[in-house]
């Protein structure tokens, strides 16, 4: 059995695309921050890349106490084996706690083969994480059925609870590793609260970069050229405004976009769709907003014609501010609602554009 008491501090693997960190890395950085703040020890930010060190420091700004970079033309570009190899070496010699990554494609590559090479657990895709016992019985206690008062959990126990959606969403599980060191999950991108950035504290990061070997011969493929996908995906995850359409656009769903879309512009936002919009193939489901979509919290969300289910308000219930459109004054949206319309959005939002326009002509 693994000697615990060698492992010490959680780490973040943050990933970098053309040399440019990840906003899922600051968003990791941010909650590591929290979790380390429960246990009393340290985040390290881990970049594998070439020429990282200036990008790295940034990770300072959102928690990050050192940041360890290793740089190697060999690691410019992602290939498996390479970061693998690099990845299990640092962590066998320094021992860290927990090993967190985005669930993001690198990170859902990255985090099983590291897992297995390190003979421990991995959590995939979670969407909630706690270390403190009391912080995660006040987690079950706002978002779960149980009755927590009759649950027994060991107010002692150190291990990081990781809570993910099970069963295609039905079930929320909590899932822990107790046997094994370090404790791996992959965190979905956006559920995490970015913290805000503080100069001090990026100035005040400490570099690391170790010694590391990594040759050719460890790596089984060859990245020829990198070709981005031809469509252009929806960035719902770092919009500032997102503006979402439900099933309340059914009568004309052509119109019901047409305007969304009109809408999102008039704000500089982006249109998402709730799952029912998404199953019925009137929009693509990188447009998806909810628990088996994306998560959400720009400025503003604008929901048009969404009940408010509680698969998509998980999705999108930590907006800044939320403003829902909907004919049926007791529709569910309402109640996570800062501001509520009642009437019909193909009534609602034309004049939402003409109060708009008339405020701009104003100014
Ligand atoms: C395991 C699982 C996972 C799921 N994951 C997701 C997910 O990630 N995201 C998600 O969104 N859903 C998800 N769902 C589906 C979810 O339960 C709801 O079925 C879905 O969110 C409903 O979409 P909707 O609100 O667009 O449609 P509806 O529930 O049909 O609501 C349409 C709303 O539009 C209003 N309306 C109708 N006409 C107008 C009009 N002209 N003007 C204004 N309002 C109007 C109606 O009053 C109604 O409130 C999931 C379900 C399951 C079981």
């Amino acid at each position: 059995m693994t000697d615990f008491s060698e492992y010490k501090g959680i780490w973040v693997f943050c990933e970098q695309r053309n040399g440019e960190l990840m906003p899922t890395d600051f968003e990791l950085v941010s909650e590591a921050a929290r979790l380390a703040k429960e246990i009393g020890c340290k985040v390290t930010g881990v970049v594998l890349g070439n020429g990282m060190e200036t990008a790295a420091k940034e990770l300072g700004g959102y928690g990050a106490d050192e940041v360890i970079v290793c740089d190697d033309p060999l690691l410019e570009v992602y290939t498996t084996d390479a970061y693998t190899k690099v990845l299990c070496d640092l962590v066998n010699e320094y021992k860290p706690e927990a090993l967190l990554m985005g669930a993001t494609n690198i990170g859902r590559d990255l985090g099983p083969r590291c897992a297995a090479r390190l003979h421990t657990g991995l959590t995939a895709d979670a969407t909630h994480l706690d270390v403190d016992t009391k912080e995660y019985i006040e987690f079950l206690r706002s978002s779960s059925t149980l009755d927590v008062d009759t649950v027994k959990l060991d107010e002692d126990d150190r291990n990081l609870k990781m809570t993910r959606p099970a069963f295609g969403g039905h079930m929320m599980a909590t899932i822990i590793c107790p046997r094994f060191r370090p404790q791996m999950s992959t965190v979905r991108p956006g559920v995490m609260k970015k913290a805000e950035f503080d100069q001090a504290k990026a100035d005040a990061c400490q570099v690391i970069r170790p010694a590391f070997s990594i040759s050719k011969e460890d790596i089984h493929v060859e990245v020829l050229s990198v070709e981005k996908a031809a469509k252009k995906m929806v960035d719902l995850i770092g919009a500032n405004v997102v503006v979402s359409v439900g099933r309340g656009i059914s009568k004309n769903v052509k119109e019901g976009i047409a305007l969304a879309e009109k809408l999102a512009d008039a704000m500089g936002g982006v249109v998402g769709a709730s799952r029912a919009v998404v199953d019925a193939g009137w929009m693509s489901s990188d447009h998806q907003v909810g628990q088996t979509g994306k998560t959400v919290h720009p400025k503003i969300y604008v929901a048009l014609g969404i009940s408010g289910a509680i698969q998509h308000t998980a999705g999108m219930q930590d907006s800044e501010l939320i403003i829902a459109v909907n004919k049926n004054e007791s529709a569910p949206i309402f109640g996570v609602a800062d501001y509520g319309i009642v009437g019909d959005l193909f009534k609602v939002v034309p004049d939402l554009l003409k109060a708009m326009e008339a405020e701009r002509a104003v100014r």
